[in-house]
């Protein structure tokens, strides 16, 4: 079922997202992972995808290889066993990176013959050893151009001219959105207008990166109904668990942590504290935005399920 049917079916759902493992892991660690969260029905479960990165291994010689790895491989297998195993969708991230458009192609034909009908199209990061994202040789630069492939494969248009009547996907498809600006853009103004191109170009609905201000998210969602962007804005949220996320998550997400919630957790003396102070923020944040309405609320789990659980069970 569509991400977009599940809303229209329920006021405010509950999704999840999750990684997959690293390399060498069994599909387990996913079933452990999720096992405790599937008490409370998620309408959908989202899977990142890790494009390889450039290592160097040293040689017995003392001299280095460089070799691409991919630390965590998985993502479509993943989708396909979550949705056999407990009878919920799944929503593969298909991202610009790594990809020549026509291993898009390949990738999105195994998801049709999958039964996926659900892809959450981004462009993906710069890899490790580049300063600016650079996509592959014939692959795509940014996401509107890959949704584009998409809507094209959901029109039955292949990169092979001379396939007539080929077969039409049926894939909704997500795009992200950044309630405090995605950090190569210049402004606000200038992301959301990029923004209501993916929509423009055929997204369904936006997911927007975490955060931890919920005036944030609510500012967005004003400012992308005045821009003409009117699919639904699904909120990503995030459990802070440990000091050290003060700093890594503005570093990594350029997002902002409020005064109030990072004075509390400076406060604390071990990350057992900051996870009991991250739960409570969390569970605040998730009642004020059922309490508006917001057609979905989609937890980050990043390995602390229980922290998910503890909060989720509080507002279903
Ligand atoms: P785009 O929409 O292509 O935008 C990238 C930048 O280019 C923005 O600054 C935008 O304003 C600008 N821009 C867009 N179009 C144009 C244009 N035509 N001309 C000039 N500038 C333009 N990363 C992963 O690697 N794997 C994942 O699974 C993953 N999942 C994510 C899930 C969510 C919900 C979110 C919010 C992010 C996720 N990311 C993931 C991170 C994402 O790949 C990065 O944030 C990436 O830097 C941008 O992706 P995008 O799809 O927003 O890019």
């Amino acid at each position: 079922m569509k991400v977009t049917d599940h809303i229209k079916e329920k006021d405010t759902i509950i999704s999840f997202e999750i990684l997959p493992p690293l390399k060498g892991k069994t599909i387990n660690s996913i079933y452990d992972h999720l096992d405790p969260l599937m008490e409370f029905k998620p309408a959908f479960i989202n899977v990142t995808y890790h494009r390889s990165e450039q290592v160097f291994k040293k040689k017995a010689d003392g001299t280095f290889d460089k070799v691409e790895v991919r630390k965590r491989p998985g993502t479509v297998g993943i989708c396909a066993a979550i949705m056999n195993h407990y009878q919920v969708d799944a929503v593969p991230h298909l991202i610009c990176g790594g990809f020549s458009k026509q291993e898009t192609e390949n990738a999105l034909i195994d998801l049709d013959f999958l039964g996926i009908d659900n892809v959450l199209i981004i462009r993906g990061d710069a890899a490790k050893n580049e300063t600016l994202f650079e996509p592959e040789p014939d692959g795509h630069r940014y996401a509107t151009d890959l949704l584009k492939q998409v809507i094209n494969l959901n029109n039955g248009i292949y990169l092979e001219e001379d396939i007539r009547d080929g077969s039409k996907t049926k894939f909704c498809i997500g795009v992200a959105g950044y309630p405090e600006k995605h950090f190569e853009a210049p402004n606000l103004q200038t992301d959301l207008s990029f923004l209501k191109a993916k929509v423009d170009a055929g997204a369904d609905y936006v997911t927007t990166q975490m955060f931890f201000d919920n005036k944030k998210y609510f500012a967005f969602v004003k400012a992308c109904k005045e821009k003409g962007i009117n699919v639904p804005i699904i909120p990503g949220l995030k459990p802070i668990t440990t000091k050290k996320q003060l700093s890594v998550l503005p570093r990594t997400f350029h997002v902002d942590i409020p005064t109030e919630l990072s004075n509390e957790i400076l406060k604390c003396k071990e990350d057992k504290d900051v996870e009991i102070v991250g739960t409570e923020w969390l569970l605040m944040q998730s009642k004020e935005l059922k309490k508006a309405g917001v057609p979905i609320l989609h937890y980050y789990t990043l390995g602390k399920p229980h922290v998910i659980v503890n909060t989720v069970k509080q507002i279903v």
